[in-house]
């Protein structure tokens, strides 16, 4: 039996709205015989498997019609393989700097939560940038045994639970593509509001599947996967932290920076060309390479009133 097996049909996971309020975005196109443990990986090669997909018509969110059952898919993800510390850490540099104008405008620095860490590479550059404590939460093992040793400690293994922290007691909370993956997203907003002392702020980055990339690429774009189970763009973002009361503040379109042989990886490719391309990019040592890339992903932020 896979995670695939059993699923259970939502309406919109932003708004509420059930499916007679939206339209057709994609047909399902899966096959429970191809997923592997990296199926629920972090920055794995593209499937091209997703669910069926629609599209709110109050929210703009594109949304899974059925999902597995959140607690099948908290196991998947405990199970799941990790093979991306670099491009971790790189990712995390991107983020810190995309991060650095609302860090310098919170009234303090006490305590920050990521949640859906990974290796918890954010945390390092957190407590670089003056918090006196950061806290990660992150389900799969692979992932917190790949941390660095001075993280790891600060990583808690499992799903982000509100009830394991106290109400305003927090100063910045990153979400960083993580909400795409979670069964209720607006229920998790929610939560972080609560948790938010006043004048905190909670940070979100997602893909933004109305980028002219994800627009380019149609369902050959590597946001249309089975660990998908909904997809947002700047309005629906905007949505969820005003419905927390979390007002946004200005949108980012974030710029990642990672190795040539990783781009490659995602690019939506024959795999004998892409296996070419890698063995072309080794012969020239140009594999470690660093590029940056507008991919579509966007920071979005709400910010608790004082
Ligand atoms: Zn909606």
């Amino acid at each position: 039996m896979t995670v695939l097996d059993r699923l259970e049909a939502r309406n919109c996971p932003v708004c509420g709205a059930g499916p007679e309020h939206a339209t057709r975005f994609l047909e399902a196109s899966f096959d429970p015989a191809r997923l592997t443990a990296a199926s629920f990986a972090s920055r794995k090669g593209p499937e091209f498997m997703s669910y069926r997909l629609l599209r709110c018509s109050g929210c703009s969110t594109v949304y899974a019609a059925a999902a597995p059952p959140a607690a099948l898919l908290a196991h998947a993800y405990a199970e799941a393989d990790y093979d991306s510390s670099e491009e971790a850490s790189l990712a995390a540099d991107t983020y810190a700097a995309a991060l650095a104008p609302i860090i310098a405008a919170l009234p303090q620095r006490g305590r920050a939560l990521e949640i859906g860490t990974g290796t918890g590479a954010l945390l390092e550059r957190l407590l670089g940038a003056g918090f006196g404590e950061a806290v990660g939460i992150e389900p799969s093992r692979a992932a917190i045994a790949a941390a660095a040793p001075a993280v790891r400690g600060l990583i808690r293994e499992g799903v982000f639970v509100e009830a394991d922290f106290a109400p305003a007691s927090l100063d910045l909370i990153c979400c960083f593509q993580t909400l795409e993956h979670v069964a209720d997203p607006r229920a998790l907003v929610l939560s972080c509001a609560r948790l938010l002392r006043p004048g905190g702020a909670l940070a979100l980055v997602t893909h933004d599947y109305a980028a002219p990339i994800n627009r380019l690429l149609g369902r050959r774009s590597p946001i249309i996967d089975i660990e998908h189970l909904q997809l947002f763009c700047r309005p629906s973002l905007d949505r969820l932290l005003r419905d927390a009361s979390l007002p946004p503040q200005k949108t980012v379109v974030l710029v990642n920076r990672y190795p040539l042989r990783y781009w490659l990886r995602l690019a939506p490719l024959p795999s004998t060309l892409r296996r070419a391309l890698t063995g072309l990019l080794r012969l020239t040592r140009h594999d470690r390479a660093r590029m940056g890339l507008n991919v579509g992903n966007v920071m979005a932020v709400g910010r608790k009133p004082a």
